[in-house]
């Protein structure tokens, strides 16, 4: 292997190690971990753990991939839901301006769509049913294989639900990010002890969006679009006591 001489990259190596020590002298980790938060979110370097709450050390598992998808990252979910019970609330985050959503969008118009009818539910339970075949496939493919495949159950829903995400120009993509959310968290609520935890009220899921450019409000904007598996948050009364201090939702995210 060729020495490495980039200056500039072995620069990064060394802050990297620096800051890293700086951080491990300052906060002696427990033993245990003791997260209250579980979050899935994408793997975009303009999202942040510190964008979302500000101490994460400790206090949010996370994990991470292109498109905040539970699929395909089962064990990820499953290990943090089932085995940390300091944990009360999960939430998946799509966000604006998603590569991994514009990728999937994009497979997705080449894919003969199945038929389901207009009901969100069961074009979602549908999509699922023949995402799970599609796992095992993931370990044999590399380079854009490895990325198509990744995002195949993605696109797979995107073209089983064109007819109602729609193809505005100016809302495809934001609704395209919302309906995966909303897809993620089905396939969530399948997972493990997932479903009776939350049917049982020791965990609350949501699903939100995040506004990094400030389009639809303030930027960092975090609109939740779900909660519980239920789109209409309108209607949830679970969220009644904190409803007065919600945002109010401006976000395209009707289905
Ligand atoms: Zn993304």
């Amino acid at each position: 292997m060729p020495a490495h001489d980039d200056k500039e990259t072995l620069s990064l190596l060394e802050n990297f190690l620096k800051l890293n020590n700086a951080v491990n002298k300052s906060v002696a980790a427990p033993e245990k971990q003791m997260p209250k938060i579980y979050s899935l979110f994408c793997s975009d370097s303009r999202m942040d753990s510190s964008l979302l709450v500000a101490n994460p050390a400790n206090h949010m598992f996370v994990t991470r991939n292109i498109g905040n998808q539970a699929i395909g990252s089962i064990g990820s979910v499953d290990y943090p839901i089932s085995h940390l019970d300091s944990i009360k609330l999960a939430m998946v985050i799509g966000h604006l301006n998603c590569g991994a959503v514009a990728a999937a969008y994009n497979s997705s118009r080449s894919l003969n769509p199945e038929s389901a009818g207009n009901d969100f539910d069961a074009i979602v339970s549908k999509t699922l049913e023949k995402a799970k075949g599609l796992r095992k496939a993931y370990i044999h493919s590399e380079g854009e294989d490895a990325i198509s495949e990744e995002l195949a159950p993605m696109s797979m829903f995107f073209s089983n639900a064109a007819h109602i995400i729609g193809n505005d120009e100016h809302q495809f993509l934001p609704r395209h990010a919302a309906a995966n959310v909303h897809f993620q968290i089905a396939c969530m609520l399948e997972i493990g002890e997932l479903r009776t935890k939350v049917e049982q009220g020791k965990l609350v899921l949501g699903g939100a969006i995040y506004d990094l450019f400030g389009r639809y409000g303030p930027v960092g904007s975090l609109y939740l679009i779900n909660i519980n598996g239920n789109r209409d948050i309108g209607k949830t009364s679970i969220l009644d006591s904190i409803r007065p201090r919600l945002r109010a939702p401006s976000y395209p995210m009707k289905f």
